[in-house]
């Protein structure tokens, strides 16, 4: 689904990626695990186009994607769902979910059956539709966001700290999310800070430190690892 070969990423001469390979198979839920300022952003902006690779190759189902916009990514499967949510906070939230298929879907059927889906899966978004996206509250944001990006029919769903200022409770609910998307067929790869409820529904994870992949490993392998639970779990 998505394989990453060498890739360095560089703010003018600081190298914020260096050498990071990874291989993502179809319908993995990959966790990425690093502190602040590890590096996990900008993997997700390099994969989805927004920052263009200093060295390195990005292949998506065996395409070399390599440099190419954001859009042609969008077109191939790769749809991001950005940290802070970005929605537009005076437009509805229906406004809202419907640019996430706005930039390449032309299926006006197609995009209907998705959005019924979408709220199906959100049933709080569909009593709140007609209402401006930044009258809800941050977790009912998060669910737009996501909604939105799912719009766009992702292959691949990058989610970059889906929990992040959410209470308790809407963040076990955004990880169930998360795994019934999964579980839907959608190959995700989450960078979150809540690193025990990620793992909890991941395969696998990679751990970022600096702009390099310092280890990786399956789930329960990184769940018993001693030191992935002092530096991320904590417990
Ligand atoms: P966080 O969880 O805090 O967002 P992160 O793991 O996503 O952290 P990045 O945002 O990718 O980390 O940042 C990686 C490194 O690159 C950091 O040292 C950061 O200061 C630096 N960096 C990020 N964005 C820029 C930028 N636009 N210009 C210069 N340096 C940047």
């Amino acid at each position: 689904m998505l394989k990453l070969e060498n890739v360095d990423a560089k703010y003018a001469s600081f190298k914020a990626l260096d050498g990071v390979s990874m291989d993502i198979e179809p319908g993995e839920l990959v966790v990425l695990l690093g502190s602040n300022g590890a590096g996990k952003t900008t993997l997700f902006n390099t994969i989805s186009g927004l920052l263009k690779p200093a060295a390195g190759r990005i292949h998506v189902n065996g395409r070399d994607m390599t440099g190419s916009k954001p859009s042609a990514l969008v077109q191939a499967g790769v749809v991001q769902c950005a940290e802070g949510r970005k929605l537009f906070p005076d437009m509805s939230v229906l406004k809202n979910l419907m640019l996430g298929g706005y930039v390449h879907r032309r299926d006006r059927a197609g995009m209907k059956n998705t959005l019924e889906h979408v709220l199906a899966m959100f049933p709080i978004l569909d009593e709140k539709k007609n209402e401006a996206a930044g009258s809800l509250s941050g977790g009912q944001q998060q669910m737009v966001a996501l909604g939105r990006a799912l719009m766009g029919r992702p292959k691949l769903l990058l989610l970059d700290e889906p929990s992040l200022g959410l209470a308790p409770l809407v963040v076990k609910q955004v990880f169930e999310t998360i795994k019934t998307i999964n579980a839907e067929g959608t190959t995700v790869l989450l960078a979150e800070q809540n690193a025990y409820a990620a793992l909890k529904i991941a395969t696998r994870a990679y751990v970022i430190e600096n702009g390099r992949l310092v280890m990786q490993g399956d789930r329960d392998e990184m769940l018993g690892n001693e030191a992935i639970r002092k530096a991320y779990i904590g417990a």
